[in-house]
């Protein structure tokens, strides 16, 4: 995808403009106990109230099916928002119907609402067209600035655009930037590297960028599927002994398209995943039978970051190793820290996403030192498979 509308399209003055955004805070004690989702959205809803806009923000909470939930209000949220962007913040105790209208019917120029969880609503995750008019009789513009929640047709991501004009939010507009840099136009070499426990939860993830890079590097629990793949012995390690032909498949279909495998030649073993317990760095043609692999091993560390010093680009999702029970986090840590170097000195761009990504980067410390990390989890893998996102395509040209 290229060619998206953004803030830069519109004139927004005087205009009630919905904007999505992702709210999906926990909550505790009955407040807001994380603000970066909040951080990440403030840019936006400053930017359209400093342009005079009418700003009625759209979000969910939880998963509350359908149904009113006290407990997953977005009342405590409204708050947090406020304190975030340092302006009032009105809110209404529903999405659609006489709330919404009486609240928004307040604003005046530059004013800021946020309407309650839209997820209160059967038809929000039906995407149902009554429901979708009815919101956007809300409005006369609709900012989409959730990524993390457009890979869903919902009323909130994608029903609306069909009833108003859609643009993108500055939050939505980094991330379709950087992920566009990273992977549908990447600057050469580029590589993947591609970690985690499972290559079942990550199969389009990796028949996708086998096509687009130059490089895999594969690494994580995953990697043991890919060497039982090539022979090797692995002993007790996680791996998926079903998927053997399956990785086989993706090797040839990576060695057609020109894409180099990077498989781990040396691991960190132990004879089970604990604290503390007595580890050993081995040879991958020298693997215990009673032991796992819980790491890639230092060689292993030092060739990718050989490799990623020849590359431009590199797309990164799941960690190297068990990165929660030190000291198997060594490999994530070392590889991050060598990415984010690099990054500073201006060679790669790195971008990286997913859940226990995300957490292993930050653990590494280097989320500031990354060009740029999503926070969004299934959309962001939807995206490295390769496939449309709803909420996104309606933002195309
Ligand atoms: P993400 O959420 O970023 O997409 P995944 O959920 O695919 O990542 O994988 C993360 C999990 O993989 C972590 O919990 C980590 O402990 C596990 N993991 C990585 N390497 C290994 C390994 N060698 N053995 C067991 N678990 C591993
Ligand atoms: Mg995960």
């Amino acid at each position: 995808m290229s060619g998206f509308r953004t803030l830069d399209d519109v004139a927004v003055a005087g205009l009630r403009v919905l904007v999505r955004v992702d709210l999906n805070v926990p909550i505790q004690d009955g407040e807001a106990a994380d603000l970066i989702r909040i951080e990440r959205v403030a840019p936006t809803i400053l930017e359209l109230s400093d342009k005079g806009a009418r700003v009625i923000l759209l979000a969910h909470l939880g998963r509350p099916k359908g149904e009113r939930n006290p407990e997953m209000s977005l009342k405590p949220v409204a708050r947090a928002v406020q304190k975030v962007v340092g302006r009032p913040v009105a809110f209404a105790s529903d999405c659609v119907g006489d709330a919404a209208e009486k609240e928004a019917a307040k604003l005046g120029n530059g004013d800021i609402l946020l309407l309650e969880n839209t997820r209160f609503h059967a038809g929000e995750e039906k995407n149902d067209p009554k429901l979708a008019k009815e919101m956007a009789a809300l409005g006369d513009l609709f900012v989409n600035d959730a990524f993390s929640c457009s890979h869903r047709a919902h009323v909130s991501t994608e029903g609306l655009s069909k009833h108003l004009e859609a643009v993108a939010g500055r939050c939505m507009q980094a991330e379709l930037e950087a992920l566009e840099r990273a992977l549908s136009n990447p600057e050469r070499p580029a590589a993947a590297l591609v970690g985690g426990a499972k290559v079942s939860t990550k199969l389009d993830v990796l028949d996708n960028l086998t096509g687009k890079v130059d490089m895999l590097i594969i690494g994580g629990a995953m990697a043991n599927t890919f060497l039982l793949a090539m022979g090797k012995q692995i002993g007790k390690s996680l791996a998926e002994p079903d998927l053997v032909a399956t990785a086989q498949r993706i090797m040839t279909t990576a060695k057609s398209n020109g894409c180099e495998i990077v498989l781990p030649v040396d691991a960190v073993v132990a004879s089970a995943l604990e604290a503390d317990v007595e580890t050993e760095t081995v040879d991958i043609d020298s693997m215990p039978e009673d032991r796992m692999i819980l790491d890639v091993g230092r060689r292993s560390i030092a060739e990718v970051i050989a490799r990623l010093g020849e590359c431009r680009t590199l797309m990164w999702n799941g960690p190297m190793g068990a990165f929660e029970v030190p000291p198997f986090d060594k490999a994530t840590v070392e590889i991050a820290r060598a990415a984010a170097e690099l990054t500073k000195k201006g060679t790669l761009l790195s971008v990286a996403g997913g859940g226990d990504t995300g957490r292993a980067l930050n653990h590494a410390g280097v989320t500031d030192g990354f060009s740029y990390v999503s926070t969004a989890g299934g959309a962001f893998l939807e995206w490295i498979e390769g496939k449309t996102l709803p909420g996104v395509a309606a933002l195309q040209d």
